[in-house]
């Protein structure tokens, strides 16, 4: 990944206190390598490298910053623009209902992304949707949109499949108005290709529900496809905006990073998983922290702050920086964090997470959290102080009264250890950036 095939040049150029052109030079190869290996855009690759390297060359140093910081600050300032820059906010019309179309290929995430966001939207900004079931083609697409709604408890308009979808289009318009929804979302059909008779009808619905957002929905994974198909849909159907969905699975963030650049059409919302509440208004300067692996403290602690009460949060950002854990203070936070989502989302945010070998990869779901609890409960206080006096025979003890095998003790000791490396490198970051040194 991109991040790991930076830490390395970053790491080496961090600690140094001055830095030469040959420096700014090694640093810019990898960065190019990283790049195209993270399949971004080759034309869009050779345009950052050189404006970085206009910047960072030659540029004079701020007070704050070491220049090895500075170069870094460079990367993740440029990175940042490439993704747009500031967040590019969803658009309200002046006279409701807001209407959201929503488009892309078959399997993008399109009708997630319509819950999704119809959840986002009365979650965060107090609004009251209505969602559209305009994809008549694929079998079950209506009744997908419909269970989503249903566990929303949020109205669903459709007409059935044998309905023409620019009718539905036009008559779900009619249905907000007389129950004053105020955004109408309309999922639409997709394709496993761009084709004309699609496209056709796209531009049909377009037409007649005049749209405030036509937001392609894209899945990250698939890469540089991704963004020809952005290229595609945006000629034809000039579109307001691009929701990245899969960004939980993408380890390259290649498509993230060039279809700005590429369309010139702003990622507005990023998909981080299957659940109805994984929906991120998309912030370009986070995106390129957690790019560059320095992690996404803010998105962290936004999200322990809505889904944790404000004093547990600060608990819990607390434990989180202090590099003495122990088990104890381990479950503690596992109840804290399974209020927040996923473990492995969670951890994805973390600054140097995706340096972790043991938890990269890791999906932790329920049963698994069952199983950590269990094994800590089944430590004696001594072994969760200090998990060094765990020997063979104790950790049978443990495996067998908690129901679960030596190997799984084992793997939580490891991950254990793991994250409290990563704790210590958290808290040197904030250590720096108390200074005024960190990356913003
Ligand atoms: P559509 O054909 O474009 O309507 O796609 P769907 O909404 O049916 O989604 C296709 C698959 O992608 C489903 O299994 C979704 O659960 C999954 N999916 C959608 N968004 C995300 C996401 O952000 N992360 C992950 N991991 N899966 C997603
Ligand atoms: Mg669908």
């Amino acid at each position: 990944g991109l991040a790991e095939r930076l830490q390395g040049t970053l790491d080496k150029i961090r600690g140094k206190g001055k830095v030469t052109e040959a420096d700014v030079k090694e640093m810019m190869r990898e960065v190019r390598l990283a790049l195209l290996e993270a399949d971004v855009n080759f034309k869009v690759v050779k345009q950052f490298v050189n404006r970085v390297k206009e910047r960072a060359v030659g540029q004079e140093v701020m007070k704050s910053l070491t220049p090895g910081q500075q170069v870094i600050k460079v990367v993740n300032d440029e990175l940042k623009e490439l993704m747009g820059g500031e967040q590019s906010k969803i658009n309200v019309a002046d006279k409701p209902p807001t209407v959201v179309m929503m488009v892309g290929l078959q399997g993008a995430g399109k009708t997630t992304t319509t819950a999704k966001l119809a959840n986002h939207l009365r979650k965060d900004h107090n609004r009251k949707p209505l969602l559209v079931g305009a994809d008549v083609y694929r079998p079950a697409a209506i009744d997908q949109l419909e269970t989503l709604g249903k566990q929303l408890d949020m109205p669903v308009f459709s007409l059935g499949t044998e309905a023409n979808p620019v009718d539905i289009a036009k008559q779900a318009m009619e249905e907000a108005k007389a129950n004053h929804n105020d955004y109408v979302i309309i999922d639409t059909a997709g394709r496993l290709h761009v084709d004309e008779e699609l496209m056709e009808e796209l531009e049909n619905i377009k037409a007649v529900t005049e749209p405030e957002e036509v937001l392609l929905v894209v899945d990250a994974m698939t890469g540089q496809d991704a963004v020809n198909v952005a290229d595609s849909f945006n000629n034809q159907l000039d579109l307001s905006g691009v929701v990245m969905t899969k960004l939980d699975g993408d380890t390259r963030g290649g498509a993230a990073i060039s279809i700005k650049a590429v369309t010139d059409t702003p990622i507005k919302f990023a998909g981080m998983g299957e659940k109805i509440d994984a929906l991120e208004p998309f912030h370009p300067d986070r995106m390129a922290s957690r790019i560059l692996g320095m992690g996404d403290v803010l998105s962290l602690i936004e999200k322990a702050q809505t889904d944790v009460d404000e004093e547990k949060a600060k608990e819990l950002e607390r434990k989180m920086r202090s590099n003495d854990m122990t088990f104890d203070d381990f479950l503690e936070q596992l109840s804290q964090v399974k209020k927040m989502g996923p473990l492995d989302e969670i951890l994805g945010m973390m600054p140097g997470a995706n340096k972790m070998k043991g938890l990269k990869n890791a999906k932790v779901d329920d049963k698994q959290l069952a199983h950590i609890e269990a094994i800590i409960r089944s430590m004696t206080k001594e072994e969760r102080d200090n998990p060094s006096v765990l020997n063979g025979s104790r950790k049978k003890r443990i495996a067998r009264g908690s129901g679960t095998s030596v190997p799984e003790v084992n793997r939580l000791l490891k991950q254990f250890n793991e994250m409290k490396k990563m704790m210590k490198q958290m808290s040197s970051m904030q250590k720096g950036k108390k200074k005024g040194g960190g990356l913003n």
